[in-house]
């Protein structure tokens, strides 16, 4: 039929209008949302780039085009994103996962393969689960780990459980409905090797200056760190010195000019080996510390 176009044409004129609007990674975005549109990978796309678009194809298309050039993130649209090699689910009222949290799981993993490799059957715990990344993704890595993850959202815990099933993992990481600490079971107070939090860190009014795919399509309920963007911080150094074991390690995401308060919260509060580490593009992201606790000589 005349008039149709092409995989490459459309590919081509939809990068073209993404980059004038100012959508980030225009190509891949385009060869993503017709990949989602036609049931083709973006591969196969390559390989069909002469097949022609049909009308219907290109009106369902069109309308992923428009909302993601009006600044609905691309993993919203998609449904799906990869985070640490692995398929997660992602819907609009949990948090995105962000590229920079993979480090966490790197230092999560050094962790407990490193120092603490005796460990038969080491206890980690996840406060704010977001749709389950972290927990999942050390889980799938460290085969007789035992996670438990925490998050105050019902939608969290339920995503979060998807995607636990979706990476085979659910037998080993349960996730329980509350506030950080709070449903914990008993038997992990003072047991727990390892706890890590991506916590909720921006200052409240810095929220709306964040870009549209942020500040309005993330819920505010995970980012929103309190007026200094250290609410949680206070919290989790209080509780974690009471949950972690003797040995037991804190691995905490920050914001990139968190990495001083936060060190001095967790010192406050008995940790030592305090370190913040960079994330790939050279911003403060991590901090790590130890617990101390009395008679502990490692
Ligand atoms: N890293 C996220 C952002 O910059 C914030 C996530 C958080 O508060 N933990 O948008």
């Amino acid at each position: 039929m005349a008039g149709l176009k092409s995989v490459r044409e459309l590919i081509n004129v939809t990068a073209e209008w993404f980059e004038e609007k100012g959508v980030d990674a225009p190509r891949v975005c385009a060869e993503r949302l017709l990949s989602e549109c036609i049931g083709l990978s973006r591969l196969e796309l390559y390989i069909n780039s002469d097949r022609l678009i049909s009308t219907q194809e290109l009106d369902s298309f069109r309308g992923l085009v428009r909302r993601r050039a009006a600044g609905e993130p691309l993993q919203h649209l998609l449904g799906e994103t990869e985070f640490y090699s692995k398929p997660f689910k992602v819907q609009p009222n949990v948090l995105i996962p962000r590229p920079e949290t993979e480090l966490l799981v790197e230092e999560c993993i050094k962790c407990l393969t490193d120092s603490n490799s005796s460990i038969v059957a080491p206890k980690a715990v996840e406060l704010g689960v977001g749709s389950g990344i972290i927990s999942v993704s050390i889980a799938a890595e460290i085969p007789r780990l035992e996670v438990h993850g925490t998050d105050i959202s019902e939608d969290a815990i339920k995503l979060s459980e998807v995607n636990a099933r979706l990476n085979g993992v659910s037998g080993r990481v349960s996730f329980h409905l509350g506030d950080l600490f709070e449903p914990l079971p008993d038997r992990l107070l003072g047991n727990i090797d390892l706890l890590v939090s991506n916590p909720p860190y921006i200052k409240s009014d810095e929220i709306e200056e964040l870009a549209t795919e942020v500040a309005v399509h993330d819920p505010h309920l995970a980012l929103d760190g309190g007026k200094d963007g250290l609410d949680f911080y206070h919290k989790i150094a209080i509780g974690a010195k009471k949950w972690l074991n003797d040995h037991g390690k804190l691995i905490l995401e920050i914001g990139s000019e968190q990495g001083n308060d936060v060190c001095k919260i967790l010192e406050a509060s008995g940790f030592r080996n305090t370190s913040v580490k960079k994330d790939y593009n050279g911003m403060d992201r991590i901090v790590i510390a130890d617990i101390e606790k009395e008679n502990c000589n490692g």
